[in-house]
């Protein structure tokens, strides 16, 4: 193995400590506690994990964390009518949905529901439009904590080739206005791209957020690339034993760590930053709302 392993779990650890450090300076000059509003519907256990590791990790870093769990059953109505207080509620400056919401609850109701100005998960119409032309708000979660790694480990982006693998309106698309706003010359591909291993071979940054395990092999790679493995994927585990899984990435990470200049690993590479940048999204929105510039 020859990559630099990008370590985003220890990135992510100094982030949430620069936003305490924020958190404590909204408190002590403006009188502000940043607060987040978690919401999740149904007893998803993976989401359940992940729900009560962002309230944790909100109440660690010294801001007002509040979680709404909601039975399975509960009516789109029922849902809208607390988003509805929660945007009224002047205590919460983010309000995050855990996606995906049972069946007989509409996402894009609840999307639009939320105010744009506590949207910490910028998936209003309006964020998402401020993200394209530019415009201060709230970035999407797991994007941002792409860009950040990428930064970190390569300084300047501009110039460079980058290949994202997934569209979808959670990682790819964003994270395509993130990388074109630091001038990389950016490919996305996608379920109908033709020879993907010849479009990822010309890659100096590769992002996969496909949700295939192990889909990319070391030698699609140009030597030397920069690798971001979005994708959690729990696959069997027998070695483990009976019954047991582990998570892998979209990246086949052995045969791409012989190749890449550096990789992300799963778990412990993106994960991490999704949550600590949710943090950083909720600073920003508490200071927009309250008419301070957020910090950079
Ligand atoms: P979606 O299912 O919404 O999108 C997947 C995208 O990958 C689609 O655009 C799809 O193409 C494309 N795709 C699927 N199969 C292939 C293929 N064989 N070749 C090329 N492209 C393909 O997934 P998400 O964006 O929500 O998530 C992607 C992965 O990232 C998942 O594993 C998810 O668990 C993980 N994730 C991780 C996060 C983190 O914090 N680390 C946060 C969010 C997601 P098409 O549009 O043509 O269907």
């Amino acid at each position: 193995m020859t990559a630099t392993i990008i370590d985003g779990k220890g990135f992510a650890a100094g982030l949430r400590e620069r936003i305490a450090g924020h958190v404590a300076g909204l408190k002590s000059q403006h009188g502000i506690t940043p607060g987040l509003a978690v919401v999740i519907v149904g007893e998803d256990p993976a989401s359940q994990v992940y729900v009560a590791s962002k309230a944790r990790l909100t109440a660690e870093v010294g801001m007002h964390s509040v979680k709404h769990e909601l039975p399975r059953e509960t009516s789109q109505a029922a849902l809208l009518q607390l988003i509805d207080e929660l945007n009224r509620d002047d205590a919460i400056h983010g309000i995050l949905v855990q996606m995906p919401v049972p069946d007989q609850i509409d996402p894009n109701a609840v999307i639009n529901a939320i105010s744009p100005e506590k949207d910490v998960d910028c998936f209003t119409p309006a964020n998402v439009g401020k993200l394209a032309i530019g415009l201060p708000g709230p970035v999407s979660c797991t994007p941002l904590g792409c860009l950040m790694l990428l930064r970190d480990q390569l300084g300047e982006l501009s110039g460079k080739e980058a290949v994202i693998i997934g569209r979808s309106n959670l990682v790819g698309k964003p994270l395509a206005q993130l990388l074109l706003r630091d001038n990389c010359t950016v490919t996305m591909a996608h379920s109908r791209t033709a020879d993907l291993a010849s479009v990822v071979k010309r890659a100096d940054i590769v992002v996969a957020a496909a949700g295939r395990p192990n889909m990319v092999k070391g030698d699609w790679l140009k030597p030397g690339a920069t690798v971001i493995d979005v994708g959690i994927n729990r696959v069997p585990a027998p070695e483990r034993g009976e019954g047991k899984t582990r998570l892998v990435g979209d990246v086949e990470f052995d045969s791409a760590a012989d190749v890449a200049g550096a990789i992300t690993p799963v778990p412990g590479g993106v994960g991490p930053m999704t949550i600590a940048c949710l943090l950083a999204n909720t600073i920003t929105t508490a200071s927009l709302l309250n008419g301070l510039v957020p910090p950079k």
